[in-house]
């Protein structure tokens, strides 16, 4: 077992590594490759589709894309982490239901920009990746959204501009169009109801920046993020936890949101907890709702987690980041025990990387299993991680994946 954090592909080698399966599979060169990176969330996590805060980041570990335009109305794609081969569709038969499996996060990018109007026809794609896939590191908003560059590239739809000198979006109100569009592809071709935080952190975040995004009104801010300056770093443990209810668990929860704002006469959860008189009214009067018990501590997670996303905002920009580790601490609490998306696996290494002396630590990602993040010491990084895999193997646990976080660049 290794504790040695896996290091993401250098650009070049992902590209050859595209490239090369492109040419094997469809026995001819790609017209370009394209690739946008997974990511992880620093805090704010299950307020994406309440409206709220959520502050990701870029990671270096990107998806890649090759791909090269057809004449006709043909898709065909090939993924290294996938055996089951080459996928092929006429996009002219596409419609939700009609493409299961990874190739509907693929075909629904197309299908959803078509919606949209945009003229985009058949293309042959091959993908490989260094995002680990089911790992609460957005897989599959990397995979839509270098298919997303990718097309607009090769269909030049001019949403996705290009990234600047200092690792920035050069068109933003672009990629936020082109986020949504896989959004949407994610929603209702491969029928997972997720709110659109992955995909803004891969399209529209800044290299060296967390992205705080307001889901509201879907504005972003760039807010400096460099660990390594103060001696920090954060390391990301994926815990390889079997997470089969996921997709249940994850819509109950959005489901009682829902019902919540409902019973309070609100258009989100953001409302509460933006109401200058805080949240107690809204709790009290869920307290008296039939399912009440369930809505009150849901609810308590939802307006406590946007206010730590701003004050976790403030201790980056008072210069003093170790400050966000309380925070970080309070976030796995609130959603271990208010929202209880937690789980085993994640408490344990959330426990171990703080008695090993992290700064803070929680769970990321949407939960039931997937990666949690430690605030540790730079110097701290390899006794972090061995702490962490002998505390899972000491509970019987899978042995867990490792990799240190730096805010990468977006999707090109
Ligand atoms: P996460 O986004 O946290 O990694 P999801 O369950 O949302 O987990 O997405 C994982 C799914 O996305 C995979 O089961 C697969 O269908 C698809 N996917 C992601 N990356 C790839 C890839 N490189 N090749 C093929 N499919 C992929
Ligand atoms: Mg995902």
């Amino acid at each position: 077992m290794s504790t040695v954090p896996t290091p993401a592909w250098r650009p070049a080698e992902g590209e050859r590594r595209a490239r090369d399966l492109f040419a094997s599979t469809f026995r001819t060169a790609p017209g370009g490759t394209w690739s946008a990176p997974g990511r992880v969330n620093l805090i704010g996590e299950h307020t994406d589709y309440n409206g709220g805060l959520a502050l990701p980041i870029a990671l270096p570990h990107r998806t890649y894309a090759a791909v090269a335009r057809r004449d006709d109305d043909v898709v065909r794609l090939v993924s290294a982490q996938e055996p089951s081969g080459v996928h092929q569709v006429r996009l002219a038969d596409v419609a939700p239901g009609t493409v299961t499996g990874w190739a509907a996060y693929v075909v629904g990018v197309a299908w959803a920009l078509r919606q949209a109007g945009h003229d985009v026809g058949g293309f042959d794609v091959a993908i490989d990746s260094c995002v680990p896939s089911g790992a609460g590191l957005s897989s599959s908003a990397a995979l839509e959204a270098s298919v997303g560059v990718a097309l607009d590239a090769s269909f030049r739809l001019g949403l996705a501009g290009g990234v600047d000198a200092t690792g920035a979006p050069t068109d933003d109100a672009g990629r936020a169009l082109l986020a949504d569009l896989c959004v949407r592809a994610e929603n209702e071709m491969a029928g997972a109801p997720t709110g659109g935080m992955d995909q803004a952190a891969s399209l529209r975040a800044r290299e060296g920046h967390a992205l705080l995004l307001d889901c509201r009104d879907g504005a972003v801010r760039h807010v400096p993020f460099d660990l390594a300056t103060h001696g920090l770093a954060l390391l990301v443990v994926d815990t390889r936890a079997p997470h089969s209810h996921v997709g249940g668990e994850y819509a109950q929860r959005r489901a009682a949101c829902e019902d919540a704002a409902r019973h309070l006469g609100v258009a989100s959860l953001r409302d509460v907890a933006d109401d200058a008189r805080g949240d107690a009214w809204a709790l009290e009067a869920l307290a008296a709702a039939p399912d009440g018990a369930v809505l009150v501590p849901r609810v308590r997670h939802v307006t406590s987690e946007i206010a730590r996303v701003a004050a976790f905002v403030d201790a980056l920009g008072s210069g003093e980041p170790a400050a966000v580790g309380p925070l970080m601490d309070a976030s796995h609490a609130s959603l271990r025990d208010d929202y209880e998306v937690s789980c085993r696996e994640l408490d344990v290494a959330v426990d171990a990387a703080r008695a090993a002396g992290a700064l803070g630590a929680r769970m990321t990602g949407g939960g039931f299993g997937g990666s949690a993040i430690a605030l540790v010491r730079a110097a701290d990084v390899a006794h972090v991680a061995d702490a962490v895999a002998a505390s899972s193997a000491a509970h019987g646990l899978a042995a867990p994946a490792f990799a240190v976080a730096v805010a990468g660049p977006p999707a090109a």
